[in-house]
């Protein structure tokens, strides 16, 4: 008899890897390792890497020897040549930024050429949806949210369907339509008084260059086509735009390719599983592969990894988790009579170099809070977990972890994403004994790792009620310690 339910099969080889905390948990490491054991099995020729959501609003870090790069809109597929990658139609796109990260990697690595794919259905950024921010801003006279690389209104604009697509960017009246999205921009900045042209947005490609954040103006219409085609004719003549859909069905069907599907956001900035005001725009979960491919069902994916830095969280943006601990923005304002709390945060946050890549904004740390990480995993649809950052633990100094939360009166308080419910909560906590993170880093496999460390291990899998498939202890290729369930 015919059944659906039948044809729910996972199609092997295929990974997804998704950040089940507040971002930078390690998910470009974990993809970088994922594409070297894929390759490593019999039958395997290539992988590809799908990015399905999210644009340069996101950095993923890959090291290789003395290389290391921050990817922001090509996938973590760089560093192997039989590795190439897709950027699909769940994406923000911005041409310009695009053609500089491209030639930024292949200056750095290898060539790019006929390795890197991009959906022509992809979501359309220029500088006019980054300018929308600055005048989002003038207009609510709210401080500065998001990263100002114009994602949320370019996803904004996906649904209220006033946006482009990469397919107007090809298209032969491209001129046309990108003239007319610019006079409509004028129309709507002359209203609040504000001038375009004359509006600073993002230079990525000096930002590069200088090593530190520089604006540029939008320009007028003139100047804003004219940069726009230099990077439409770049993308043009390196063959990138494709229709992704036919590459999805010639992928499902050839079994020397394996896939991974790299998630760019965490669960933690999720727009409706994450917490108010810090989320993204786009479906950060397993399940936003469906939308962000127009092809891939979640139960199609046979091992969905979600990944968090496991001995405490870090976060950029306004949210105060329960967890927080109080820290001055600089290390060196950290008062004498500092709690024992404070020391720890401080250790962790120059330890795991807990700055921002771009902006050298330093980051709020948190103890590790087992009552969100359960959840975000749970409503993240993975299977199984990769814990980073083993190696930022002292032997003399124990480990804070959140294992549920109560209120005033002692009666249990589930976790929920929102501020709102998080705002008189009391995280319960037990003390793990900590241990030698250097001992950590020298590990090359489970056996050598320090038995305290090993112990952690297994209360967080026992807590979240997902097994840890894989370990890292330290920012290097070989910090990397697969345990049972990752090779499957
Ligand atoms: P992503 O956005 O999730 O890909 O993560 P990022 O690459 O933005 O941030 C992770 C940062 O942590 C990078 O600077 C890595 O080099 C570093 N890192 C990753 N894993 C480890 C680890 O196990 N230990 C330490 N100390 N650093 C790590
Ligand atoms: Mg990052």
């Amino acid at each position: 008899m015919l059944s659906r339910k039948s044809n729910h099969r996972s199609r092997n080889n295929t990974v997804s890897v998704i950040g089940v905390a507040l971002g930078d948990e390690g998910k470009g490491r974990l993809v970088d390792n994922k594409i070297e054991s894929l390759l490593k099995k019999p039958g395997i020729k290539s992988v590809c890497v799908i990015r399905f959501q999210g644009g340069n609003n996101t950095g993923h870090t890959v090291e290789k020897d003395s290389i290391k790069l921050a990817l922001h809109l090509v996938p973590s597929c760089v560093m192997y040549q039989k590795a190439f990658g897709i950027m699909d139609r769940g994406m923000v796109i911005h041409p310009y930024d695009l053609k500089t990260e491209v030639l930024y990697v292949e200056k750095k690595v290898i060539s790019l050429k006929n390795r890197l794919f991009l959906s022509d259905d992809a979501i359309l950024c220029t500088d006019l949806e980054r300018a929308e921010e600055v005048l989002n801003r003038v207009k609510t006279g709210r401080a500065k949210g998001g990263t100002g690389r114009g994602i949320s209104p370019s996803y904004a604009h996906h649904y209220d369907r006033l946006g482009l697509k990469i397919y107007d960017l090809i298209d032969k009246n491209w001129k046309e339509i990108l003239s007319k999205q610019y006079d409509q921009y004028q129309k709507m900045f002359s209203a609040f008084d504000i001038d375009l042209a004359k509006t600073e947005v993002p230079d990525y490609e000096k930002t590069l260059k200088s090593g530190k954040e520089t604006s540029q103006t939008v320009g007028i219409k003139k100047e804003f086509i004219k940069k726009l085609e230099k990077a439409r004719s770049f993308i043009i003549k390196r063959k990138m735009i494709t229709n992704t859909y036919l590459m999805h069905k010639d992928l499902y069907k050839d079994s020397s390719k394996a896939i991974i599907f790299e998630g760019a956001q965490a669960l933690g900035l999720d727009p409706w599983l994450g917490t108010r005001p810090d989320t993204t725009s786009s479906n950060t979960s397993v399940y936003g592969v469906r939308e962000g491919t127009a092809y891939w069902l979640p139960y199609q994916i046979k091992q969905n990894i979600g990944i968090f830095k496991i001995v405490y969280s870090s976060s950029v943006g306004a949210r105060r988790m329960p967890t927080h601990v109080d820290l001055p923005k600089n290390l060196a304002d950290l008062p004498k009579n500092s709690s024992s709390e404070q020391k720890w945060a401080a250790f962790v946050r120059e330890e795991g170099h807990e700055y921002g890549t771009t902006t050298g904004r330093p980051r709020d740390i948190t103890h590790l809070d087992l009552a969100f990480i359960a959840y975000n995993a749970r409503m993240s649809g993975v299977d199984v977990l990769a814990g980073t950052h083993l190696d930022i633990a002292k032997e003399d100094h124990v480990i804070k972890v959140c294992t549920h939360y109560t209120n005033k009166k002692g009666e249990y308080v589930a976790y929920q994403p929102g501020l709102r419910y998080q705002e008189d909560v009391i995280p319960n906590y037990v003390e793990l004994p900590g241990w030698d993170g250097l001992r950590c880093r020298k590990a090359r496999k489970k056996s050598q790792l320090p038995k305290n460390a090993l112990k952690f291990l297994s209360f967080v899998q026992l807590r979240t009620g997902f097994p840890i498939v894989a370990v890292t202890t330290g920012p290097k290729r070989e910090n990397f310690i697969a345990l049972d369930g990752y090779n499957q």
